[in-house]
């Protein structure tokens, strides 16, 4: 083996021998060559110190004396090293030492000296000794390695944890803290160390002693104790909600890991989500949900005490309008401003919502008497009906208020605001801008509407529904010049139901579309069956009601119908009111216009009771003025009637338009029309409307002579 080059070894059992003297180093090498070890030689101390630095070397035979470098002075920079600082060393030493030599091997940190001429079998004897304990000694310092590293992974896992995590001892005292329940409790670790479990709890509230409480309980059983909803007691004031956990540790320790989980964010986000589900985002008042949650516990606590409890229903009365004209933000900010004023007229106590659109409702509770219900009523419909100004605009608004009293009107959340809502459908019919109070007898009306619509939906299903025509005649000549279609719902006269009824209802239901095209599939399919007996000049007059008429489609659906039919579009006339007309003017001019270019006849209806604005009758392409039979009614006992009925006619005729009487009764009415120039009556004194086929035999031409004695 070459003194100078070093191999690699394998780990452990690798001895060095040194010596400056050749032949002793291969008499070592000779005689421990047998062992259960690697022998290296080197023959300086410098070669020493090298082969040290890079072989594993557990256990150095150490020649004493030798030129430069010297055994201990090698032995000394091994123990600089901490590397070698443990390594045992046996010095070998050919001369008789002196006491002080060996000493001053010892100190120098040879754990062994053995004298040549040596036995060899002590020598290996002491070389097993020495290398079983280096191996002891190599484990041992393994172990505690390891076992540093493991505490630093546990304390670094520790430090690091986002949780709040304690350890506490049987007697309820902090033994250990992490930085994390540290900061949670706004204090230090040193600080929590050595303080008491309990006296960081605020909730729940820890009355008995340690040893009676939950936590040493369960601890004792060797069980898990939870606490889902608790607070900590934060050290400069205030509190911290947590999710607590507190398990055993192994019996001989006798403590427990406590861990609190910070659930601030958490619970925030309840509550956050919580008051979200319940209040209107916009005007920052209770919703439908958070009114109707408000309502039920109000009825709940039934004890009244004698007081009363209203429920007002609010509807805004033109807000539509504004919405429509100035756009959603405007609408927005008006919903806010009328949030802000109806808070100025509730008591502390009283309930106020947004049910959504510009629908609110308040609970008045605890009232003195119902009539004082009124009073706020009033006064909400008082400070909403002023006008507002909202972005340089001024816009006026007002408020139609239903109230349903508890327990008179219901006793549950569904049956006070559908009276409330009742009530307040009542005060817009009657006009708005009022307040009505819920009774029995509207609960009646809506009882017999809900049936009728129901009835009127199955009447679409079964087609119950039928035409009947009225006559048309022209004064002057008593010729026939068409019929109005009527619309008619069940099968005899005795259980029929007027139009005046149930037309609105189909209207509101939004039914009407469905049996307006009906109506006018019907009537033209009729008025072709008339063409052979009739002629291509007689006029069919049919009601377009003014959901219709705003429906698109209407134009198309007609165009359709008269190819089909192949009429003459002029034989149709499309009875329009005024309102339908002012619902959207451009809109309105333009369907007008393509009905124009479709060459069917549009007339007014009931002309005279609405706007009757001179502009509109200029701007809107028209045929035809129907009078109102009220003012025909009482047109010859009233001179105001009498004056509105003739200046229709002039209006008509110098406008080129045909003007129709409706309602005429009387020979005396007709007699005034043709004096004043009308150009057509419809009314019962010639017919009411006829089935088809009686309408079928009507005379197109009326003999005027004989038509006296009918009267
Ligand atoms: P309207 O268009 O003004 O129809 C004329 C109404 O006056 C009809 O009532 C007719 O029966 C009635 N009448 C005719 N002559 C006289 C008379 O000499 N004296 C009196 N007192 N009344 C007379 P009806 O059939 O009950 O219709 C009422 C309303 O229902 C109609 O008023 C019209 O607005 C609506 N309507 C009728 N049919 C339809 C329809 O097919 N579609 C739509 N949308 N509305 C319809
Ligand atoms: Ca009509
Ligand atoms: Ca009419």
């Amino acid at each position: 083996m070459s003194r100078t080059q070093l191999q690699p070894q394998p780990r452990g059992r690798t001895l060095l021998v040194v010596d400056d003297r050749e032949a002793n180093l291969v008499a070592m090498e000779a005689l421990l060559g047998d062992g259960d070890w690697q022998v290296h030689t080197v023959n300086s101390g410098e070669a020493a110190l090298q082969a040290l630095l890079e072989l594993d070397v557990e256990l150095v035979l150490l020649d004493v004396q030798m030129p430069g470098m010297d055994g201990f002075e090698v032995a000394r920079l091994m123990r600089g090293n901490p590397q070698t600082r443990y390594t045992p060393i046996i010095f070998v030493s050919a001369i008789a030492h002196t006491r002080d030599s060996v000493l001053e091997g010892y100190a120098t940190g040879a754990v062994d000296f053995i004298l040549k001429p040596f036995d060899p079998q002590v020598l290996k004897h002491k070389i097993n000794t020495l290398l079983a304990h280096e191996h002891n000694r190599r484990d041992l310092q393994l172990l505690t390695q390891q076992l540093d590293s493991a505490r630093a992974f546990n304390a670094s896992v520790l430090n690091n944890a986002a949780e709040g995590i304690l350890v506490v001892g049987e007697d309820g005292y902090i033994n250990f803290a992490n930085p994390a329940i540290a900061q949670m409790l706004g204090g230090t670790v040193d600080g929590l160390k050595g303080t008491p479990l309990l006296a960081h709890i605020a909730e729940p509230v820890f009355e008995q002693p340690w040893r009676e409480s939950d936590f040493y309980l369960h601890w004792r059983s060797g069980a898990t104790y939870r606490l889902h909803e608790a607070q900590l007691k934060k050290e400069g004031g205030g509190t911290l909600p947590v999710a607590i956990s507190c398990s055993p540790l192994p019996r001989q320790q006798r403590s427990m890991v406590v861990i609190a989980l910070d659930m601030s964010v958490v619970r925030n986000l309840h509550a956050q989500l919580e008051t979200q589900a319940v209040t209107d985002s916009l005007t920052g008042l209770l919703n439908r949900r958070g009114f109707n949650q408000a309502l039920e516990s109000a009825v709940a606590r039934a004890d009244r005490n004698g007081k009363s409890m209203a429920v007002l229903y609010i509807d805004l009365d033109g807000f539509k309008r504004i919405n429509d004209s100035l756009g959603h933000e405007a609408g927005d900010a008006i919903l806010c401003k009328v949030a802000r004023l109806l808070e100025t007229c509730m008591r502390p106590y009283d309930i106020l919502a947004r049910m959504g659109g510009d629908e609110f409702t308040a609970l008045l509770d605890s009232l003195d008497h119902t009539e004082d219900a009124a009073k706020v009523a009033e006064k909400l419909i008082e400070l909403i009906s002023v006008r507002h100004r909202i972005e340089d605009t001024e816009v006026t608004l007002g408020a139609s208020i239903g109230i349903a009293t508890f327990p008179e009107c219901g006793d549950n959340v569904e049956e006070l605001l559908r009276a409330a809502d009742m009530a307040m459908y009542e005060a817009k019919r009657a006009g708005r801008q009022q307040f009505r109070f819920f009774s029995q007898e509207m609960n009646g009306r809506a009882h017999a509407r809900l049936m009728m619509e129901e009835n009127l939906r199955s009447a679409i299903e079964h087609n119950d529904f039928d035409l009947v025509y009225q006559p048309q005649v022209w004064l002057d000549s008593g010729r026939l010049r068409g019929f109005e279609a009527l619309l008619r719902w069940g099968q005899n006269e005795n259980d029929r139901v007027l139009p005046g009824v149930f037309v609105p209802l189909l209207e509101e239901t939004r039914l009407i579309e469905r049996v307006g095209q009906w109506v006018l599939r019907e009537g033209i399919a009729q008025c072709r069956e008339w063409l052979a007996q009739f002629g291509d000049g007689l006029v069919l007059s049919l009601n377009v009601s003014p959901v219709q008429f705003a429906r698109p489609g209407l134009v198309d659906m007609l165009g359709r119908l008269i190819d089909e039919y192949r009429l003459l579009p002029s034989q149709l006339e499309l009875e329009l009111t005024e309102s339908a007309l002012m619902m959207d003017l451009d809109q309105s001019c333009a369907k007008l216009r393509s009905l124009r270019d479709l060459g069917v006849r549009v007339a007014i209806d009931d002309f005279g009771t609405g706007y009757s604005s001179l502009a509109y009758l200029r701007n809107f392409d028209l045929d035809t003025l129907k009078i109102d039979r009220l003012f025909i009614a009482n047109m010859l006992d009233s001179p105001r009637d009498a004056a509105v009925v003739s200046t229709i006619i002039d209006l008509g005729r110098n406008l080129g338009l045909e003007v129709i009487a409706e309602g005429v009764e009387t020979m005396a009415q007709r007699d005034w029309l043709i004096e004043h120039g009308c150009d057509v009556m419809q009314g019962f004194l010639v017919a009411p409307g006829l089935q088809a086929e009686q309408a079928s035999r009507f005379p197109s031409q009326l003999d005027w002579q004989t038509f006296d004695r009918r009267s």
